[in-house]
């Protein structure tokens, strides 16, 4: 049978690459072997056909005329973006030459990976590698600026990544989406929650922002950021105070509820009420709708875990979704990630035996700028994928004196000369996910599907598999495991009887049917993986690393520039940075607003359009305002990561002022948790935000 890419013409199956929950399954159109039209899989068992416009646009990224198709070698300053194309054996003989000789003098953690999900295939996102950075011994990368702390309250609490199976929400009575842009960031969910209000079911938004999501709930309730904490504390302080939980729940399947009964008194509605913003009638409104409702569903978000108290906002709302006995019915309890039902031999994917015991430093990927203003042992070599930290990182105006430093040596393989690209010596042009061979695991549904390459590789570009087995042969690295091919690499991941739900899953099954449901036989396990083996409500592990043992409110830290607080969100029509230099998706996106309150806005002396400069000690950008009531006072909010303007300006470069303090927990950013002073900008001519964009 001839491949996907021998075939010129058809629709073909395959599923959506990027970091998005819903992972959708796609039917890509080719003619004459390109892509003509990217469309859903009707056949697809939970997205049926439906997907985001960021991918069905995405073609225009494929075929972007600023896609990279050589590998090229810098011929000017750093951030320049003066470069001239070389060959592929000069490309990876310029980079193993460098590294041999740091190696050498300085040893191997001179060099350090950085790297994310820009791709979700597991073997090119978290594969070949690793392999690779295990056996040379590099300085290894704590890969947490996403879900680190909000998975370390979850996993505390429940064990692991595991709740509701999305399919059964269709059935669920009331929604509460909590710190989520679902409407953005995961869009089946809400389809299956508009369709379930179709039979009478409520949806519920708490968010600091009233977004796209906030706009389309029956109740919108808007809290102060960073206090989520506080607000599910109260909730738990009226259902225990008026005996609205289920005693039978807490006694057979939790550790700590009679500890936590008493620990709540003190989160009294008037006390909670004033922390959060959330008025009293609300709280009660609140707790007595969600116990006379069942099922009842809390979809816990990636927002309100980017905070210093990220860890416990999750924590202390995983415990409010257990009270009252939902995680026992089908289509209640709680959705934070669902990655574990599909876990996969991560140890034989990633070979960390490779590393022979050595004990190499790490780095946390949130405090990169630091890391690479390290003045002892510095970071020497730096090879960034499927990430470009300049735009991405906290405090990246750090990131970006870090990368401009003359002796760092600099490699970026991507599909674009990114920002942080315009700071390498050598870039090397990436593959799409469309040209790789992969295998895909939803942190939302529970299906695991495949992906064989459907066109031929643009240009010269090549996978990050391929790259790392170039890199390897010329490191003179013989194992076998950094010769392995793509198939191999999905099968090894594959086999992996510690996790029974992958028991109907193997290569040849899922070529077949390109998508197949992990195996989930009761709707609650009879054992959690806790210590306990059940949900805890009291956290003796937590206590022994010197954090409260029952969940606490712990404020945001003080910070010395105090000014509004800042949340950069999720843009819609963006992912992260992808697409931020794409014409289609920028015009889509329109402009890099900042959503304000009318009082302060009076109070600055902004009107609404006006163009905007926000600042704080770490460095500022420019946004244009948005006044109205979608914040509350003392609340401004931002959508998207932008793209430089095409003078090389960081202008609107929001991560310019996120702190890179980590999280309570985890390790995580906590991007939303800055403070920002807020001036007009002195000329009101508007931007060619737009034109600036598109000319990149
Ligand atoms: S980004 Fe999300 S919603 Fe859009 S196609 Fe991909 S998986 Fe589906």
């Amino acid at each position: 049978m001839s491949t996907y890419t021998e075939q010129q013409d058809g629709i073909f199956k395959t599923v959506c690459s990027l970091d998005c929950p819903d992972q959708c399954g796609l039917l890509v159109h080719k003619e004459a072997g390109k892509i003509v039209k990217i469309a859903g899989d009707p056949e697809h068992p939970v997205t049926r056909g439906n997907i985001c416009n960021k991918v069905r646009h995405m073609g225009e990224r494929i075929y972007d005329k600023k896609r990279l198709t050589q590998p090229l070698k810098r011929v000017g300053p750093k951030g320049s973006r003066q470069f001239e194309p070389i060959s592929w054996e000069e490309a990876i003989s310029t980079i193993t030459s460098q590294w041999k000789s740091l190696i050498a003098d300085h040893g191997p953690e001179s060099i350090l990976p950085y790297s994310f999900y820009g791709n979700m295939g597991n073997i090119n996102a978290e594969g070949m590698d690793r392999r690779f950075f295990h056996r040379m011994g590099a300085s290894q990368l704590e890969r947490t600026i996403c879900t680190a702390a909000g998975g370390a309250g979850f996993k505390y609490t429940v064990g692991g990544s595991i709740g509701a199976d999305p399919e059964d929400t269709v059935h669920t009575k009331l929604f509460i989406f909590w710190g989520i842009n679902a409407v953005s960031t995961n869009m089946h969910q809400i389809t299956i929650a508009q369709q379930a209000r179709k039979q009478g079911a409520k949806i519920v938004v708490i968010d600091a922002h009233k977004n796209q999501t906030g706009r389309l709930a029956d109740w919108f309730i808007p809290v102060l950021p960073g206090t989520d904490t506080a607000l599910a504390l109260g909730l738990m302080h009226i259902l225990f105070a008026e005996n609205r939980v289920d005693e039978a729940f807490l006694q057979e399947h939790t550790v700590g509820h009679e500890q936590l009964r008493e620990h709540v008194k003190s989160y009294d509605p008037a006390t909670v009420s004033a922390i959060t913003g959330v008025p009293v009638d609300d709280l009660y409104k609140l707790a007595h709708m969600y116990h006379e409702t069942t099922p009842a569903l809390i979809r816990i978000g990636n927002g309100l875990q980017h905070h210093d108290n990220g860890g416990m906002n999750t924590r202390a709302i995983t415990c409010l979704s257990v009270l009252t006995g939902q995680w026992q019915v089908r289509g209640g309890g709680a959705i934070r990630s669902n990655s574990g039902y599909l876990a996969f031999n991560t140890e034989a994917l990633q070979r960390p035996d490779l590393l022979e015991k050595r004990h190499t430093r790490s780095f946390n990927m949130n405090q990169l700028g630091r890391a690479l203003a390290l003045q002892e042992k510095p970071i020497r070599s730096l090879y960034v994928y499927g990430s470009n930290p300049a735009v991405v990182t906290p405090k990246a105006s750090q990131v970006r004196e870090g990368l401009a430093r003359e002796d760092l040596f600099t490699v970026v393989h991507d599909l674009f000369l990114t920002e942080t690209a315009a700071y390498a010596d050598i870039v090397l042009p990436a593959t799409s996910a469309f040209e790789n061979h992969d295998f895909y695991t939803s942190y939302w549904h529970l299906y695991m599907q495949i992906a064989e390459p459907v066109i031929e590789a643009y240009g010269e570009s090549k996978s990050n598999t391929e790259v790392f087995r170039l890199l390897a042969a010329a490191m003179g690295y013989e194992d076998q495991a950094l010769k392995d091919s793509d198939e191999e690499l999905i099968r090894q991941a594959l086999d992996y009887p510690a996790n029974p739900g992958l028991a109907n899953i193997n290569y040849e099954a899922l070529r077949e049917h390109k998508y197949i449901k992990a195996h989930r036989p009761t709707i609650y396990p009879d054992r959690l993986a806790t210590p306990s083996g059940k949900v805890e409500l009291y956290s003796s592990t937590l206590e022994s690393m010197g954090l409260p043992a029952l969940p606490t409110y712990i404020p945001l830290q003080e910070q010395e520039d105090e000014g509004y607080l800042y949340i950069p969100g999720p843009a819609h029509n963006y992912l992260n940075s992808t697409f931020s230099n794409n014409a289609k998706h920028a015009a889509m996106e329109k402009a890099p607003r900042l959503f304000m309150n009318e009082s302060d806005a009076e109070r600055e002396g902004i009107a609404d359009g006006e163009w905007v400069i926000i600042s704080n000690t770490n460095g500022s950008c420019e946004l244009l305002a948005s006044v109205g009531e979608t914040v509350l006072p003392g609340v401004v909010v931002s959508q998207g990561l932008w793209a430089d303007t095409s003078d090389n300006k960081p202008t609107h470069l929001v991560n310019a002022l996120t702190p890179d303090r980590l999280s309570d927990m985890g390790g995580g950013a906590t991007f939303f948790s800055s403070r920002v002073h807020i001036q007009k900008r002195s000329e009101t001519s508007p931007d060619p935000v737009i034109a600036a964009i598109t000319s990149l």
